[in-house]
């Protein structure tokens, strides 16, 4: 399985990073090496001093597809879930700021904690998901999927040109503002619609 991440999809978010809006949505992969399911803990990597949580809605693809159209889109994810995109921030900006690919900082070993999925049916509007992060009892990240620049329809559409969706896949929908450094012993929950799905500590 591959896992397929957008970028800036959120203009607060885009905001905070001092990025430019994207007129295309920005896509990077992170390999199977990165997946942490089941809650267990994330452990701090030993080459960065600043990683970063990105708390995002994650989608599950269920069918095999290429050059998906939007309208087809909804055919190709069942189920819907929470990840954190953790990204080492310090080794991403010296790498943007050489123009080279951050690859590194992004798709490293277990950086990308997801919680179980549920059925994309138990949710009545799609377009309109509240999700929350909190570090240690304090509320960090709040978004709604109603402010996404690329909506998931639109995500799976335009990343199915480049890379053929195979059943497992997940795909990150990028993050909304407050992402911050986290470090060992810090306790990370996360809520889709006020149900707590995620819940590990940084080691
Ligand atoms: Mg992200």
């Amino acid at each position: 399985m591959k896992i397929l991440c957008i970028g800036r999809n959120y203009a607060d978010h885009i905001q905070e990073l001092a990025n430019e809006k994207p007129d295309e949505p920005v896509v990077f992969l992170k390999p199977e090496t990165a997946l942490v399911i089941g809650n267990q803990s994330v452990p701090y990597p030993k080459f960065t001093q600043d990683m970063h949580h990105e708390l995002e809605i994650v989608l599950r693809i269920n069918k095999e597809g290429k050059d998906i159209s939007e309208k087809d889109a909804p055919d190709y994810f069942d189920a819907i879930g929470l990840g954190v995109d953790f990204t080492a921030r310090d080794l991403q900006t010296k790498l943007k700021t050489k123009g080279l690919p951050w690859e590194i900082s992004k798709a490293f070993d277990h950086s990308a904690p997801v919680s179980e999925f549920f059925p994309k049916s138990e949710f009545s509007d799609l377009a309109n998901l509240n999700f929350h992060l909190h570090v240690n009892g304090e509320k960090r990240q709040t978004g709604n999927t109603s402010l996404m620049l690329f909506p998931f329809n639109e995500i799976i559409s335009w990343i199915s040109r480049y890379f053929s969706l195979m059943p497992g896949d997940l795909v990150f929908t990028g993050t909304p503002a407050g992402v911050s450094a986290v470090k060992p012993g810090d306790r990370l929950e996360a809520r889709l619609e006020d149900k707590k799905i995620l819940d590990f500590l940084v080691s």
